[in-house]
């Protein structure tokens, strides 16, 4: 693919860290991990600070995969409300969920201030906007149970939001103060500095071919040739996940989100768009996000077509959708056109397995995974540590492939275009 049909707006630190493209044969380890996006590196990160031997190997560069790509919007909590997840977990285990869905933006800020990361970030929140009537109602429900919780939230009207975003078209929303920004390449590629500086190795062009246990130990072989020997592997591949785990890559529904950027934009739209740097998402079916990137560009996502891009015109619902919320931005350039690989699983929940003592999984982000990726990395490195599985959010679940998976893209693709015709009729 022509690299201007993916060329991501997001910034490399100035010093970012160079990593190991060779592997040297090593002894024992107490753990191997598959991925070097966010999961897999905080994970790598606080396995290394709590004194564990680690390897983390991707199969290309640190940040190539949704780590590196996506919006940088750092959104706390799940799809589910707390009231669903004390509902649907039980008392205990769901209170328990709930506080670590309250705390998985905490867990990007807190990393970026502990480990002073070089990454530009604003934590002036998250705005959940509505469009309709419906939304609006469940923004308020939403806003009722965050606030008796004590989060720093608040219920915004049509003019609230309207100041706060210059958007067109919003009858009103939901303000998250917990949520931020980020640029998420530095992000990435930051962690696996402080990773490798706090012992863990962090290896690119590894890509992780077979996997297979031996007398207690796991032995992890690459397509180059080397055989790692840890006595836990942690596959951390989300949504670009392969057949190294039979049966895993069925577990999850990958799209593809397309991004745009404009240029810089000129002083008198940049103090009317979204002049406090939050993030934002909307309430459609077929949600767009946006944002400001640090050096003044609107950068707006959406979903799109599972084929790869062939051309400038495959984003082109992304421009429409900008143009529709923002008219004064109609002639201002697009300068920079990306794609990503979002893993969407069928309960909307992020997925544990260990389907052999040992052999970690953790997948379906459901495009909110900088923040929950990020906390669930520190929580699956004390499973490491501790071997106590109530370390983990979520429990263990065994792997269940999703019922005739290669049919379920095409069925994806018809649910997006009908999804886009009820939106249209909404507007
Ligand atoms: C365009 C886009 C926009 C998004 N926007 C947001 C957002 O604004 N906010 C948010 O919270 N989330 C967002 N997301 C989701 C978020 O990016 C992901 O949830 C998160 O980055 C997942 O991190 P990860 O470490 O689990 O997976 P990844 O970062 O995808 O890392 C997986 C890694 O595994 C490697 N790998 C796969 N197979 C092998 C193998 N066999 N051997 C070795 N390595 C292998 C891949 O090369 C890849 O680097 C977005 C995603 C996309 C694509």
């Amino acid at each position: 693919m022509p690299a201007a049909f993916s060329d991501p707006v997001w910034r490399k630190p100035n010093a970012a860290a160079a990593f190991q493209s060779e592997l040297s044969a090593s002894g024992m380890l107490d753990a191997v991990i598959v991925g070097g996006g966010i999961m897999g590196l905080s994970t790598a990160l606080h396995a290394a600070r709590a004194g564990l031997s680690v390897q983390v190997l991707d199969t290309g560069a640190i940040g190539q995969g949704a780590s590196g790509l996506n919006g940088g919007q750092v959104i706390p909590g799940l799809k589910y409300d707390p009231e669903w997840l004390t509902e649907h977990f039980g008392k205990e285990r769901g209170e328990a969920l709930v506080e670590f869905a309250a705390s998985t933006a905490d867990a990007v800020f807190d990393v970026i201030r502990v480990e002073k990361l070089a990454v530009p970030f604003t934590r002036n929140g998250w705005i959940q906007a509505a469009h309709t009537e419906t939304a609006l109602t469940a923004a308020a429900n939403r806003d009722r149970q965050w606030r008796s919780r004590g989060a720093d939230v608040e219920l915004l009207d049509r003019a609230g939001i309207a100041a706060m975003t210059g958007a067109r078209g919003y009858l009103g929303g939901w303000l998250d103060r917990r949520a931020g920004v980020i640029d998420p390449l530095s992000y990435t590629l930051e962690l696996a500095r402080v990773a490798s500086a706090a012992g863990a190795g962090i290896a690119e062009q590894q890509r992780v071919v077979k996997l297979r246990r031996e007398t207690g130990v796991w032995r992890v072989s690459t397509q180059g040739g080397a055989e790692l020997r840890a006595k836990s592997v942690v596959l951390a591949t989300n949504a670009y996940t392969d057949g190294l785990l039979p049966g895993l890559a069925q577990t999850i529904v990958p799209l593809h989100s397309f991004q745009i950027a404009t240029a810089p934009l000129p002083a008198d739209l940049a103090a009317s768009i979204l002049p406090g740097g939050q993030a934002v998402s909307d309430s459609r079916r077929i949600l767009v996000y946006y944002r400001r990137s640090p050096d003044g560009r609107m950068v707006l996502g959406g979903r799109g077509r599972m084929a790869l891009p062939s051309s400038a015109a495959d984003w082109a619902h992304c421009e429409r959708a900008l143009i529709r919320l923002y008219p004064a931005l109609a002639g201002v350039a697009i300068e920079k056109r990306w794609f990503g690989r979002v893993a969407l699983t069928p309960d909307h929940l992020p997925h544990l397995h260990e389907p052999e003592q040992g052999l970690l999984a953790a997948v379906g982000c459901q495009g909110r995974g900088v923040g929950l990726m990020s906390a669930l990395g520190k929580r699956m490195a004390s499973y490491l540590a501790s071997g106590d599985a109530r370390q983990l959010p979520f429990p263990l679940s065994p792997i269940k492939p999703i019922p005739f998976h290669a049919f379920r893209q095409v069925g994806v693709a018809a649910t997006i275009a009908w999804y886009r015709m009820l939106d249209a009729f909404e507007r």
